[in-house]
Formats: C-alpha cells, structure tokens, sequence
C-alpha cells in the first residue's frame, strides 16, 4: 500500500495528441502521474481520493504559445509602445491576466513579449505562490531597429527618455547587447520585430533590420540557451528568418510551400495567431472605416495554407494578441474553434498545437503536454468531447477540473467521487 494518498481517476477518456484512450485510470502521485493504464486499478487504498470520470475527457493542460500578459486595449491610445500605462499597474494587470488564462485551462504560457521585465518578476511570483499563474517561459521587450513599427510610435519630438516595450538597437553589435540585456533582465524567449504589418504601422512588405543583424541576435540568444521568435509577415523575411535559424515565426503570413518544406524540416514552430486581425477586421467592418476587407482577404490566405502547413508536420502553435483592440483577454480556449472551423484544422491537431507542441516549445516535452507516466500532472477534466466539439474548451462550466502539479486550481470533482464505504462494497472495482 503507498504511503501517501494518491488520486485515482477511473473510466477517463484520456485525450492528448496521441489521440483517444477511453476506459482509462490515471493515477497520481504528488506532481506527477504514475500510471496510465487500460481498466480498473485494483489496490485502491482508503486514503487514496478515487474519482470515477464515467468516460469524461482528462487531456493535458493547454499551453497559450503567444502571450502578453501586460497587454490591455492595446492599440486604443496614441501612446508609445509599452507605456500606455504605470509599470506597476501594467505588472497587477500581468497578475491578472496570467491568472485568467491558467483558469481557463491554460497550465503554461509562452510570452511575446512584455515591458520592464514584468513576465520574469510575474514568473519569480508565481513559483513563490502569490497568485495562481501557468508555468511560464518569460519574454522581452522587442529587440527592433530605430524606426521599425514599434518604435514609431515614439514620436522624436517627444524626447520619450523611457522606452516602454521597445529595446532599440542598429547593428549587430547592439543586437548583441539588447538580447544579453533582456537575458540578463529574466527573459527566456526574445521578441524581434522582423517585419511591418499584422496590426502593425508599418507595411507587411518592410522588413525592420538587416541579416546581420538579425543573425547576430539570434546567436547571441542561443548561447546563453534562450530562444528568439519574429513578428514576421511576409515570405521574403520568412526565408531570411529561417536562413538565420529562428526559433519561433509569428503570424507568417505569406507562408509559401517552400517555407512550410523548410520549416518542417527543421523544426521551427510557427504561431499563426489569425484571431486578432479576424476580430480587429469584424471591428473596423463595422466602423465604417473600410480596411476591414483587405485584411479580411490577408486573414483568408493565411488560413487557406494552414492546413497544407498542418499536413506537412509544421509544429503549429495556439496563441494570440489577446488584450489588443478588439480581442480582450479571458477567452482563449476560443482560438481552438476558429482554427478547427476556419481553417478545417481537425480538432485533434489544434489540441495536439495547444498541448505537445507547446510542451516542446517550453522545451519539457519529457515532462509536458501529454497524459503520460511520469510527466507532471497538469491536467484538465472536461464533461465532453471536445473532438466532438471543440467549442466546450472554452464554456467554464465544462472545465470541471484544472490541476497545475498535481495541486488543484479548480476542483468540481465532488460528485464523481466514490467514497470509501462503497469501494470495499464490491460495486466498484
Ligand atoms: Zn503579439
């Protein structure tokens, strides 16, 4: 008999990308599971918590792949990047939000980026328990080039001493510095502004800063082992990205059947995040303002190669610019429907893009992203199939049960419990 209580789920229908496993017992044990296995577990123990799922779904916690925990209406004020708001108050909002995400099933989080070092402080206070927040992978600010989008809205006559979000840099030598600066700062995963366009003020054609450049980032980055992603949105900077060998290309519109060939075979990740330009082109529609139908044409491209991207084994991932105009944080599992519906992404792949894919992102595959012996226990239960309907992800009441290792952030499971007295009754096994 162990010595500490274990938990017990009998007839779960373990969900993750390798797909469905139905009629299963996952025990855990502390932060980990211990078993996954077909049938009843015999040697239940009177302390052990037994919790009989009747075939409801228990699937790994998702992974939201691009975050901006400190984003807020971004975009509804001519402020410069970054400083729409008080360090502090961005820092509670960042609390705030990393929170709803973990609530909405979200057990990790990669960011793209946040200003004064808030996601390294908001990593420091979640590992010490000062609010519940997903494992997270702390980002930047965007490493980019004097007068790339996001640092015109620094107007020069401003003479802004503070720079927000924008770490501005020419040359390889200062992109060398940025990125040993922010690593130094707490960030894990660097963002550079490779190209305009994507809610950006600069066209998707502009490319922001040189090969060079770029490349002496990157490689600055990989020598004190973090990761560089690119807010990239056409295919020329797409080919240079992957030239260079980035890690992460974001948005990637203008994918193109060579790049979804060379990204596949590389490994690079790619987070398509059409969500935002989707409901910032609903938004202008009905403004009356008129751009909404352009981007609704660039949305409709990039969703057309998706699928193509998907088949050929890109690594997709979930995540978006939720807290931009338009798309406010608190409803993330609603980007799995849209790729499901919008683009024909079979269900079991966007989950697979939420849950391995961005395991393998945060580099903890081994311990991650799927239901499995010895990873660690995140973990959700869903009252549903969400291959039969993907959309219960994002109805709360659904989500019975969140786990972060092994600790519960939400627990409904009381009703499905089987007390002690009925177990050695013999009407459970
Ligand atoms: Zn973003």
């Amino acid at each position: 008999m162990p010595s500490l209580p274990r938990l017990i789920f009998r007839a779960a229908n373990v969900l993750d990308a390798d797909g469905t496993r139905p009629g299963s017992t996952v025990v855990v044990e502390e932060r980990r599971i211990t078993v996954v296995q077909q049938g009843p577990i015999l040697d239940v123990g009177p302390l052990d918590r037994l919790i009989d799922l009747g075939g409801r779904t228990l699937m790994p916690g998702m992974v939201s792949s691009h975050f901006h925990a400190t984003y807020h209406e971004l975009g509804s004020r001519p402020t410069p990047f970054g400083l729409e708001e008080p360090p502090a108050l961005q820092a509670v909002r960042a609390a705030n939000n990393l929170e709803k995400l973990l609530r909405c099933g979200f057990t990790g989080a990669v960011s793209a980026g946040a200003p004064f070092a808030i996601d390294a402080a908001m990593k420091l206070a979640i590992a010490e328990g000062l609010f519940p927040g997903p494992r997270l992978m702390a980002g930047s600010n965007d490493v980019s080039t004097t007068g790339h989008a996001g640092d015109k809205s620094f107007p020069w006559y401003w003479e802004v001493q503070a720079m927000g979000a924008i770490n501005r840099c020419d040359g390889p030598a200062e992109f060398r510095r940025a990125v040993r600066q922010e690593i130094k700062q707490g960030a894990e995963i660097i963002k550079m502004f490779v190209t305009g366009g994507h809610g950006t003020v600069a066209p998707s054609e502009q490319i922001e800063m040189t090969r060079d450049e770029l490349s002496a980032g990157i490689e600055a980055a990989h020598q004190r082992g973090a990761l560089v992603r690119g807010h990239i949105a056409n295919r020329e900077a797409i080919h240079l990205a992957l030239d260079v060998g980035i890690d992460v290309i974001d948005h990637g519109d203008g994918l193109d059947d060579t790049a979804i060939e060379r990204m596949a075979e590389s490994g690079t990740f790619l987070v398509p995040s059409q969500l935002f330009p989707k409901r910032f082109a609903e938004m202008m529609d009905g403004s009356g303002l008129g751009f909404g139908a352009s981007m609704a044409r660039d949305i409709e491209r990039a969703l057309d190669i998706l699928p193509k991207a998907n088949d050929a084994g890109v690594k997709l991932l979930c995540g978006d610019d939720y807290g931009a105009l338009g798309l406010p944080h608190g409803h993330y599992a609603d980007e799995l429907e849209f790729y499901a519906k919008e683009a024909g992404i079979p269900p079991l792949d966007v989950i697979t893009w939420a849950t391995r894919n961005g395991a393998e992102l945060m580099g903890r595959s081994h311990e991650m992203g799927s239901i499995r012996s010895g990873n660690l226990a995140d973990m959700l239960v869903v009252d549903g199939d969400p291959l039969a309907d993907i959309s219960i992800l994002q109805d709360e009441a659904r989500l019975l049960a969140i786990m972060k290792g092994g600790a519960f952030v939400k627990d409904e499971l009381a009703p499905l419990e089987i007390p002690e007295r009925d177990r050695v009754s013999g009407a459970v096994q």
